[in-house]
């Protein structure tokens, strides 16, 4: 990359208070930043809705945003509800798993996100991709691990004879620690865009307004979200 080229980044964004945070963190460092979510089926559309509420309003409260935040790219990934546990079992019911996972879970997706994310940031001449995922809160996906993005970074560095990174500035920090860096990088006013136009609940419920967000307030996700926030405020 030439001196004069403006550093950019790619930010898988979900929709979820990771990734939230994660644009900003991006906004923050790099002069031009696109974001990327993926459309696989989802249970809970919801998630797609608030992505672009959050995208909408972010330069209305984090000025950083305005004139960096780029294309926002949704990429089509409906084949994924072909290779999860209730398609696969005809009569497999959504469910939690022991590890918390909901069983319409795709082994290896975070390898096949940030696959496709590359490629687009090729495409696009993008050199950083960066990922809100962490060893932390999420021991039970392997492919969050550190050692797991290292190695898919060389092998998709090979793969498609580049350098891009895979940054992943959530990774050794829990859900409080989480909080405090959108606290530290927009102040309250992220904070509450957050807390409004993020989503984290599995079972996709928005008919409450916690503290912390909406969500039944009781599935896996919700009491990760709702833990970290209190022990945030506590602090
Ligand atoms: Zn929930």
């Amino acid at each position: 990359m030439s001196a004069s080229a403006p550093t950019s980044a790619l930010v898988l964004f979900s929709g979820g208070q990771d990734s939230a945070v994660c644009l900003a963190w991006a906004l923050q460092r790099y002069e031009r930043v696109e974001t990327l979510g993926f459309d696989y089926g989802q249970r809970h559309r919801v998630e797609l809705e608030v992505r672009q509420a959050f995208l909408r309003r972010l330069p209305e409260v984090f000025p950083r945003a305005a004139g960096r935040l780029g294309d926002d790219h949704v990429l089509d990934l409906a084949v994924l509800g072909a290779i999860s546990d209730t398609a696969l079992t005809a009569d497999a019911e959504i469910a939690m798993n022991a590890s918390g996972l909901p069983n319409t879970f795709v082994p290896g997706r975070n390898l096949l996100f940030l696959t496709f994310a590359a490629a687009i940031a090729y495409r696009r001449g993008i050199k950083h991709v960066v990922t809100g995922v962490c060893e932390t809160d999420y021991s039970g996906y392997p492919d969050c691990r550190d050692d797991t993005v290292k190695a898919l970074q060389v092998a998709i560095n090979l793969g498609m004879e580049s350098r891009l990174v895979l940054e992943t500035p959530l990774m050794w920090i829990d859900k409080a620690a989480t909080w405090e860096l959108a606290g530290h990088l927009g102040g309250a006013s992220l904070v509450d865009l957050i807390v409004e136009d993020t989503h984290t609940c599995y079972l996709g419920d928005r008919s409450e307004r916690h503290a912390w967000g909406y969500g039944c307030g009781t599935c896996p996700a919700c009491e990760l979200r709702a833990a970290g926030y209190r022990r945030w405020i506590e602090g």
